[in-house]
């Protein structure tokens, strides 16, 4: 497939051809505008895909804006990892990083503008009032009282809010729109409201900070913004966006257009809720791999490619629906499959002893990092006389449907030689600690001439060669489909959304592995190495996911 007919089609993109083609427009520019209130989350992927996405198949132009006007949530922190995250799906916005707050002079002077025109008053009822005045969906609102203060006296007073004079909640400035319009944000809303709060990027130079509805669309007209993508929770607010627009001296006309956020199955995506298992201790932290948050995707070892997969199979409609998981664990299985090395750990160890191989030798076996690509490479995996097995890879006896080591059969080592089971040992409650087998010396990437038929291959890994590791098995963190419409999510949480293994044993070459780089481990799936946590000295993998969807049918 050509590069543009690879291209995703979807009812923004079919706008922007026809703005194109018309010549409305002749570039197009777009924005992503994340709120610096907490860590994006794949809600947000999808936002970042979609408008950096756009940018780069028109050879447009995406900037990064945060919009920063809730000084009181938002953190540095959070304008570092975003910053970081959408780098890191493989995206870089045009110029330099914007802030909304980088036009705070200009929206103040916009403001003074509707003032003049009488369409903005300051008004000193307050939040309560504001809102009772505001009237039911069904039935007109009140005018304030102070709806018809003279434009002078209004620009005196809104002089004073910003010199100060007055308190949080005294007063704040309000659109003289319709306080009768079936659009409830069309009732004469708040512009700017008082907040004696320090800035990250403004410091204390403001105490009056505008409202999302009169930043946003301005934001997008100083800078250019072609398409203004939003989520459909904006739609009713797109008479506002266009009312502001219309109203003010500003050449450049942006419109807003709304698609559906994403929702994803055992997940919750509102940052008040993430922030909640944060602060609460519920998880560790906000990339913790559990976590729905892009920094915790690619802790737990997902790839950027496979998010940008992921948010091209979900494609952008106007339709509210709920993806499974499953879609998503199909990208990143995709992926690794195709581009994962193997490698071999045994994550609940049993001794196996093949009692006719010299002691003390060890034979350096050259095994293939992929079964079918051969750029691949190979590796060297020591093999001695004692190894470790998985301990559910062995049993004593059992039927034709388990095809692993049974005592007096035979089975395959990966990568190494055909052996049989011929006796073991147990402890006090039971459970086979040690397995005594023989090997066929003449079975190395060969079968069997003596008519041994092997059930199955097995992997493994050298007792004395091999190296401890910690892993980390992640599961989904709630345990119903749709969290977010329980009363309380904390009755719905999976207790074993975490399962830590301590004594895990890994072959030797997996010491060489770098942070997040991922790995197939044969049999078990997908693993990287911890981004945080892992040392030279202690590594630690965690699963990224399973080899095969097995969830769902447990699930289900
Ligand atoms: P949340 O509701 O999760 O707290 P938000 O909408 O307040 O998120 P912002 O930082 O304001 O978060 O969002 C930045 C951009 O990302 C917005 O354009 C928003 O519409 C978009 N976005 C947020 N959540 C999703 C989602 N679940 N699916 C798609 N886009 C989203
Ligand atoms: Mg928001």
């Amino acid at each position: 497939m050509s590069e543009v007919e690879n291209r995703p089609s979807n009812f923004i993109r079919n706008i922007i051809d026809a703005d194109l083609d018309s010549g409305k427009h002749t570039a197009v520019q777009t924005r992503f505008p994340p709120e610096p209130n907490g860590y994006l989350h794949i809600g947000h992927a999808k936002s970042i895909c979609l408008n950096f996405g756009i940018a780069q198949d028109y050879q447009g132009l995406c900037n990064l804006r945060f919009d920063d006007t809730n000084p009181e949530k938002e953190d540095i922190d959070y304008v570092n990892s975003i910053q970081e995250d959408v780098k890191w799906l493989g995206f870089d916005w045009s110029g330099d990083v914007r802030y909304s707050s980088n036009y705070f002079d200009q929206l103040y002077a916009y403001a003074k503008e509707l003032i003049e025109k009488g369409l903005a008053f300051v008004c000193f009822l307050n939040a309560e009032e504001i809102r009772e005045y505001r009237g039911p969906l069904n039935a007109p609102g009140t005018n304030s009282p102070y709806r018809d203060t003279s434009v002078e006296e209004n620009l005196a007073l809104f002089e004073k809010m910003k010199n100060g004079e007055f308190k949080e909640g005294e007063c704040s400035l309000r659109a003289k729109i319709d306080m009768a319009s079936s659009f409830i944000c069309m009732r004469d809303p708040v512009l700017y409201r008082v907040k004696f709060a320090h800035h990250h990027q403004t410091a204390d130079k403001w105490c009056i900070y505008p409202m999302y509805d009169f930043t946003h669309c301005i934001s997008d007209a100083i800078e250019g913004i072609t398409h203004s993508l939003c989520t459909l929770e904006f739609q009713d607010n797109r008479r506002l966006y266009d009312w502001v627009i219309e109203n003010i001296s500003i050449e450049i006309e942006p419109h807003q257009y709304e698609f559906s956020r994403l929702n994803l199955e055992y997940t919750v995506l509102s940052k008040r809720k993430l922030n909640q298992l944060v602060s609460e201790n519920l998880v560790n932290g906000w990339d913790d791999p559990r976590m729905p948050t892009i920094a915790a995707y690619r802790r737990r070892g997902y790839t950027p490619a496979s998010m940008r997969e992921f948010a091209k199979r979900i494609g952008v409609t106007k339709m509210e629906n709920t993806v499974e998981i499953s879609v998503l664990e199909a990208c990143i299985r995709e992926d690794l499959n195709d581009n994962a090395p193997r490698a071999m750990a045994v994550l609940d160890p049993i001794k196996l002893v093949i009692e006719n191989y010299p002691q003390g030798q060890v034979e350096e076996l050259t095994v293939k990092n992929h079964p079918s690509d051969e750029e691949q490479g190979t590796r060297i995996v020591p093999f001695s006389r004692e190894l470790y097995i998985e301990a559910e890879d062995f049993r004593e006896e059992a039927n034709k449907k388990y095809k692993r080591l049974v005592l007096d059969k035979a089975v395959r080592l990966r990568g190494a030689y055909v052996i049989t089971a011929v006796r073991c040992d147990k402890d006090e409650a039971g459970n086979v600690t040690t397995v005594y087998c023989t090997y066929n010396a003449d079975t190395l990437g060969k079968n069997p001439t003596d008519g041994t038929k092997p059930k199955g291959v097995i992997h493994w890994v050298s007792a004395n060669e091999s190296v401890d590791a910690e892993i980390r098995l992640y599961d989904r963190l709630f345990t119903v489909p749709n969290p977010g419409a329980e009363e309380d999510f904390h009755t719905v949480m999976n207790p074993e959304s975490l399962v830590t293994i301590k004594n895990a044993k890994v072959e030797p070459s997996l010491v060489n592995a770098k942070p997040e780089q991922a790995f197939q481990f044969e049999r078990q799936g997908y693993f990287c190495l911890d981004n945080k946590d892992a040392t030279a000295e202690h590594l630690v993998f965690n699963r990224t996911v399973g080899l095969r969807d097995t969830w769902a049918k447990i699930a289900k």
